[in-house]
């Protein structure tokens, strides 16, 4: 009961504090980052590829290090491994992983496997994730689980798109190009007061058709309201995957660990000294 009493307490703080909190009152939608844009600007899957390009590569050479701690956050780890320590079925047979030390024996099972459990608030076990496990070294707060969660996104775009079936194309492909933005910003190195970064990483012609590179950058700061189905894993790529009015989660960029940028920066340094510098482009950090 105490533990109930507790967590309904967190959550009327966090109600409050987000009533006060400017920061959650004015989280960015996608028009806010482009000028009065004409027909002929019109942002193309030609417009994105520079940068499905780099977050093919950036995404591609994160996962095998970071994937045994997506399996935590993904709830793929067996359920009965974390309550019991122990599952009946083999691992070959069981369809989840097996390989974890996390154990939180209050776990709810309905919870952790469906997204929801009958009981709500009545549950006596917890809904959620309680600890992050020791061994995590990059992935440890939800933040920064969301930001992979966009790298993957992106990649599995880049891989899966096509072109004729989406009916709300523009839109998806800003939304699409503000998220790169937010990452790019987030996760390469960069000059201060500058959006060279930006340059360097994504096309220059899109990216200079949105606002002033001081409105840009003030708006960088401020968490976005992404669009929820971008953290769906198990994403298929049907005609009505994207709405533009579907719900939304806020993602506080700029909330991140040094660990975990300091990780990426590397791999974003790797990309244009492999990639970028041979074709004469010059680094935006020095
Ligand atoms: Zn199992
Ligand atoms: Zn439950």
């Amino acid at each position: 009961m105490a533990s109930k009493k507790s967590e309904i307490d967190e959550l009327v703080e966090q109600t409050g504090a987000m009533a006060l909190n400017p920061n959650n009152t004015t989280s960015s939608q996608t028009a806010d980052y482009y000028r009065n844009q004409k027909e002929t600007d019109r942002i193309n899957f030609a417009r994105l590829e520079k940068g499905l390009l780099l977050f093919i590569y950036v995404y591609e050479t994160s996962k095998s290090t970071l994937a045994t701690e997506m399996f935590f956050w993904d709830h793929r780890i067996c359920v009965n491994v974390i309550t019991t320590g122990k599952c009946l079925k083999s691992s070959d047979k069981c369809r989840s992983e097996h390989q974890s030390s996390y154990r939180q024996t209050n776990l709810c099972p309905y919870w952790y496997i469906n997204n929801r459990c009958t009981f709500g608030s009545n549950c006596q076990n917890s809904h959620r994730l309680e600890e992050v496990p020791n061994e995590h070294r990059y992935i440890r707060t939800e933040t920064e689980v969301d930001v992979f969660k966009l790298l993957r996104f992106i990649r599995n775009f880049a891989g899966h798109y096509i072109d004729s079936i989406i009916a709300d194309q523009q839109q998806l492909h800003k939304d699409i190009l503000v998220v790169m933005l937010h990452l790019v910003h987030a996760l390469s190195r960069k000059n201060a007061r500058s959006i060279e970064h930006l340059h360097l990483f994504l096309e220059k012609t899109t990216v200079n058709q949105m606002i002033s590179e001081e409105n840009l950058l003030s708006e960088l700061e401020k968490p976005f309201s992404v669009p929820e189905v971008f953290f769906d894993l198990r994403l298929n790529y049907n005609a009505t995957w994207y709405r533009p009015t579907g719900n939304k989660r806020d993602v506080n960029f700029n909330q991140l660990s040094p660990g975990f940028v300091t990780y990426f920066n590397g791999i974003f340094l790797d990309y244009y000294q492999g990639r970028l510098k041979s074709r004469g482009a010059k680094p935006a950090w020095c």
